[in-house]
């Protein structure tokens, strides 16, 4: 018999109504003849609201009791969902993370996936049960509870297909699919029936929050299908596969936007082996995630450089930076060398066109800029890659760039 992994997300959830209809949508799922799991997070709201309370009684809360903490909303779920399928007749039964196991590492709030313990789920199954599995959440080594980052439970449903050889994972969330761009900023954004794994990565990375980056990663690199529903309408959803042979691809699919990042620079950079290594080192060391990077031809052995990080994460990068700029003028025989500053930028965004199809058309970058140049867009930064070019503009403009660069690569409904 074939398995299937459904994972409900947290808007699937927002009230008991919702629970109800996702444990309708399992348990249809088994009357299809397949055996089923369901993997859950926590209900709408839930996780930011504990997330606040952390905050609200420790201005640095401990990562550890923040684990504790944030896992208890799936908790909460996944007892409800496994008690509303007992209610339609079907045998449930509920799984904390550390219970099935899922093992992760042991860095706490972003933690990564290991391994996925089969046999308990397996003899669920085969008693007959669904087993219903807390997102989101796992256990390390040491025993403590960890939490994979914000987002994660779709990476813990698609962990759990591939460890348990499923044929597919199927995410019910709030939308019916992948757009070609946010359907609240273009109202012409359409549904595309299937995208590519390295375009989802793509938009996926970039902010379409459909799904979360690590599970597109996880499906891809072990081929399980994913499929995106709406847990509100039915419909054909968006499938998200390898590319096909016969799959005729536009130029540009989709254009996106994050408007999650900050925009560090450093100037005056000397133009030195290894400086880059010097700054970037710490800002990775201390597990921040540095995305655009540009540095420029250097003009009388000085550059500026300048990267990307997540918002989140922008006032600890000044810092770091900053001690290092101190450090390496402290320790440096030419401390003339070392005359650093470090600015920063906020209020940002970076607006994407993916496109498989750019392979093999030109002419797609000068396109893009054309088109924000028409509107009076300043371009702050550029980078591209075999299927992307993404912009750093002032967040302001980021609404109207994505309509105007949707309809100038022509994505809209006809
Ligand atoms: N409940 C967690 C969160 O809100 C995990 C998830 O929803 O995927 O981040
Ligand atoms: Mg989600």
């Amino acid at each position: 018999m074939s398995l299937i992994v459904t994972k409900f997300g947290g808007t699937s959830l927002c009230d008991l109504e919702r629970v109800q209809a996702a444990a309708q949508k399992a348990v249809a799922c088994r009357q299809e003849g397949h055996e089923v799991i369901v993997v859950v997070s926590a209900m709408a709201g839930e996780t930011d609201k504990l997330e606040d309370l952390g905050y609200s009684i420790s201005t640095r809360p401990d990562p550890r009791e923040m684990d504790v903490l944030l896992a208890s909303g799936e908790q909460v779920s996944i007892a409800l969902i496994a008690m509303a399928i007992q209610d339609l007749g079907v045998p449930a039964m509920s799984y904390l993370g550390n219970q099935v196991p899922v093992y992760t590492t042991e860095c706490h709030q972003r933690a990564r996936i290991t391994e996925v313990g089969c046999e308990e789920l397996r003899r669920s199954i085969d008693q007959g049960a669904i087993p219903v599995v807390a997102g989101f959440q796992g256990v390390a080594s040491t025993g403590e509870i960890t939490t994979i980052g914000r987002g994660g439970s779709d990476t813990t449903a698609v962990a759990i297909a591939v460890a348990m050889g499923a044929l597919e994972c199927r995410i019910y969330t709030d939308v019916d699919g992948v757009y070609t761009a946010d359907p609240r900023i273009v109202e012409q954004a359409r549904r595309m029936d299937r995208v590519t794994f390295e375009e989802m990565l793509e938009l996926a990375a970039l902010g379409a929050e459909v799904l979360h980056l690590r599970s597109v990663e996880y499906a891809r690199r072990y081929s399980i299908p994913l499929k995106v529903f709406s847990s509100f309408i039915d419909g054909p959803g968006t499938l998200i596969v390898e590319e096909g042979e016969s799959m005729e691809q536009p130029e540009v699919s989709a254009i996106t936007f994050d408007k999650n990042e900050a925009k560090v620079t450093i100037t005056n950079v000397p133009d030195i082996p290894g400086i880059a290594y010097q700054l970037l080192g710490p800002v990775g060391d201390a597990n921040i995630s540095v995305d655009m990077i540009v540095q420029n031809v250097s003009r009388d052995e000085r550059t500026d450089l300048t990267f990307t990080v997540p918002r989140n994460d922008f006032e600890q990068s000044l810092e770091i930076l900053r001690d290092q700029v101190i450090r390496l003028r402290r320790e440096a025989e030419d401390p003339t060398l070392y005359e650093m500053e470090v600015i920063g930028d906020d209020a940002i965004a970076k607006v994407t066109a993916v496109g498989l199809g750019m392979r093999s058309h030109a002419g797609i970058a000068t396109k893009m800029f054309e088109t924000l140049a028409q509107y009076g867009i300043n371009i702050q930064m550029i980078s591209t890659s075999e299927i992307k070019i993404s912009v750093v503009i002032h967040e302001d403009f980021c609404e109207l760039a994505v309509r105007m660069l949707h309809s100038a690569f022509d994505l809209g409904a006809d």
